[in-house]
């Protein structure tokens, strides 16, 4: 599934076809969702903003669509009247005079007024967005210090979208390895500063994979792997996808296991063991 900065980079690639540009054809491809087509059209877009893994495209006439992928949503953006090469079912088809922004397979997709979108049940139960500017190191270390997350085991926590909004399964294992703790770890073992390495890790890891399009690794380190002839596939993480072959900082044999439903990877030797 696209995590946060996948998500914030597919937004800002409609917002560069969207953006202050007037819809003059709109398609909506789930039955329900028809009706708002002809109050989309002449309306024009202000921002294409993101709130973890969802997406909300503003209209000026106060509608919000809000589109979530799930594992199979897609946006393309064309130049009209070009269309993808696609066997996917369109679900959005938002036309400007000049371009098209165009989202297949998605099913959870809503058109929400003020009203709808500030009593929104996902909206209303995920935290803040990882790549939100705002968000601080002081702010992450408050909530694993807070009483609802405390408890919880790291590995658990950083799939929770009401911990931080747009973490996902890479970014979980690159935060944790490069924050030196193990996913078994619960925030109230641990001390201050390892609280303070975990919240840095997650803005500096979240931010850097936004700005580098999902490379996780620190720049250096990608550059020499890949003047070294790895794929992007190969040099653009640290542990994820890496069982069994050598820790960058140890030579350890990365380890995956199962953690909340989902493959983790970690060094024993770099994260070693929660106390
Ligand atoms: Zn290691």
């Amino acid at each position: 599934m696209p995590e946060g900065p996948e998500i914030r980079l597919a937004a800002d690639k409609v917002a560069r076809v969207l953006v202050d540009r007037i819809i003059v054809q709109a398609e909506l491809g789930l039955q329900p969702l028809r009706r708002f087509e002809k109050r989309l059209i002449g309306a024009s877009v202000t921002a294409v903003d993101t709130r973890g893994k969802a997406m909300l495209t503003r209209f000026d006439n106060g509608l919000t669509l809000y589109s979530h992928n799930q594992l199979y949503g897609k946006w393309y953006t064309t130049r009209r009247p070009r269309v993808p090469d696609t066997g996917r079912q369109l679900r959005v088809g938002l036309h400007t005079e000049t371009h098209s922004a165009l989202l297949y397979s998605a099913s959870s997709i809503e058109v929400l007024s003020e009203r709808g979108l500030s009593s929104h049940p996902f909206l209303n139960r995920i935290g803040p967005d990882i790549l939100d500017p705002a968000l601080t190191p002081d702010d992450i270390v408050d909530r694993l210090r807070s009483s609802t997350f405390r408890n919880r085991a790291l590995g658990g926590l950083y799939l929770d979208q009401a911990f931080l909004a747009g973490i996902g399964n890479y970014l979980r294992s690159e935060i944790l390895w490069a924050a030196r703790v193990s996913p078994k770890a619960k925030p109230t073992r641990l001390d201050a500063a390892e609280l303070r390495a975990i919240a840095k890790e997650t803005l500096a890891i979240s931010r850097r994979s936004y700005r580098t399009r999902g490379v996780t690794a620190p720049p250096k380190q990608a550059a020499e792997r890949k003047a070294l002839g790895m794929s992007y596939g190969q040099y653009r993480f640290q542990v994820f996808g890496r069982e069994g072959l050598d820790c960058y900082e140890c030579g350890t044999a990365i380890d995956r296991q199962i953690m909340s439903g989902r493959n983790i990877f970690t060094c024993n030797y770099c994260q070693g063991t929660p106390n």
